[in-house]
């Protein structure tokens, strides 16, 4: 058979992409090396509980067209993000604002809070921030970095804070109001139903192969010969540096490993759905239990531990660690990806960036209108 496009991977880029191609009429063929479909946003079910298999899933965005695009696809709960820091015996409220400065310093105002934050970065003299330290530091003072960010960041990349990115901090917010919202986006919610089924209805109708790695599908597709399936383009949404089999080098990722446990009798194990534990010892950086976001009412519940992991071939690759090495052999690789001709590189994989999930629909919908151009 001819498609118009073979898309390699099942996840949200790649069932935005067949499911946009579909209404303009091209037909795809989508392959997954998983055993299901939905890529990282998977959500199993487990005793009626949607458990995020690989990790905590939020939607938010600030862009209302994406908010419209995804809310076709399912009804979104009014779930807003709230997690807890816990630092030994300490419990702070997380993103950085009056309640954690509150509970830290004892302070009442804003004003009390910043001048406290001046006084700790006073001798520190930053004027540049050149890495996630600096930045950190300069924004929060001395106290909220070594409680709340230096041990948690550390695990979580396997790394010192002074070899990251400063952008890696700037994705949470600090406010000096009372607000213990995660994220500024306008919009925010959980798909009622979970997210599988978002990626269900986008690929309805749209053939699937699971178990089927990219490599594997193209030898058993070419020994196929006269009947082998042909396709104008591929859209590649797996690791770019290994579809052009790591000849420029290797990219660096960072894995995850999650240890899901179902709590029988337990209604309600840690009273909300995101736990952070900060401290460089406790080897998980969070606990997630999933029901809080669906204000499950099950008379069990499921918890996932997180646990950071150094990545290698053959691991999930979960992050891209966007350093300037990484990012300039990424580079290097899209130039490769340029002469590559009716191939197109999609996803937090094949653009390594580190893309939330409406970064993601909005990489793809931008696929889709350069097609549409040509
Ligand atoms: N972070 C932190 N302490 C926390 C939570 C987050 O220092 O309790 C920092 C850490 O560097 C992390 C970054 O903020 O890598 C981004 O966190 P986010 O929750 O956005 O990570 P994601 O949900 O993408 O894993």
């Amino acid at each position: 058979m001819h498609y118009d496009y073979l898309i390699v991977g099942a996840g949200l880029f790649g069932a935005v992409f067949a499911s946009e191609m579909k209404k303009r009429g091209k037909t795809s063929l989508v392959i997954d090396k998983r055993d299901h479909i939905a890529g990282n946003i998977y959500t199993k079910e487990w005793n009626d509980i949607h458990v995020h298999w690989y990790g905590a899933h939020i939607f938010h965005t600030s862009n209302k067209e994406i908010w419209d695009y995804v809310n076709q696809y399912a009804e979104f709960n009014h779930f807003v993000n709230s997690p807890v820091a816990v630092y030994g015996e300490e419990l702070y409220n997380l993103p950085f604002n009056m309640n954690t400065f509150s509970r830290l310093w004892n302070v009442r105002t804003p004003k009390q809070a910043q001048e406290k934050i001046r006084e700790q970065i006073a001798n520190l003299h930053i004027e540049e921030p050149k890495n996630l330290e600096e930045q950190a530091l300069s924004l929060v003072g001395t106290d909220v970095y070594e409680k709340l960010i230096k041990g948690y960041t550390e695990k979580q990349w396997g790394r010192d804070c002074k070899e990251l990115p400063a952008f890696i901090i700037k994705r949470l917010p600090l406010r000096f109001t009372y607000d213990n919202n995660y994220f500024n986006d306008r919009y925010q919610g959980i798909p009622i139903g979970g997210y599988t089924k978002i990626v269900e209805k986008m690929l309805d109708g749209i053939p699937v192969i699971l178990n089927m790695p990219y490599k594997e599908f193209i030898k058993k597709n070419k020994e196929k010969e006269k009947n082998a399936d042909t396709f104008t383009k591929i859209v590649y949404t797996g690791m770019i540096d290994e579809y052009f089999n790591y000849c420029l080098g290797e990219l660096e990722y960072r894995s995850l490993k999650f240890e899901h446990e179902l709590v029988p009798g337990e209604e309600n194990y840690q009273g909300n759905a995101v736990v952070n534990y900060t401290q460089r010892e406790i080897p998980y950086t969070r606990i997630i239990e999933h029901k809080h976001f669906e204000f499950g009412k099950q008379q069990d519940t499921v918890i996932t531990k997180e646990f950071p992991a150094d990545w290698k071939k053959g691991d999930e690759p979960y992050y891209p660690i966007n350093n300037e090495k990484n990012n300039a052999l990424f580079q290097a690789y899209c130039r490769l990806a340029e002469n590559e001709e009716n191939v197109l590189f999609g996803g937090r994989l094949g653009q390594y960036r580190y893309y939330d999930m409406d970064k993601v629909i909005e990489a793809a919908l931008a696929m889709v209108s350069q097609e549409d151009m040509l």
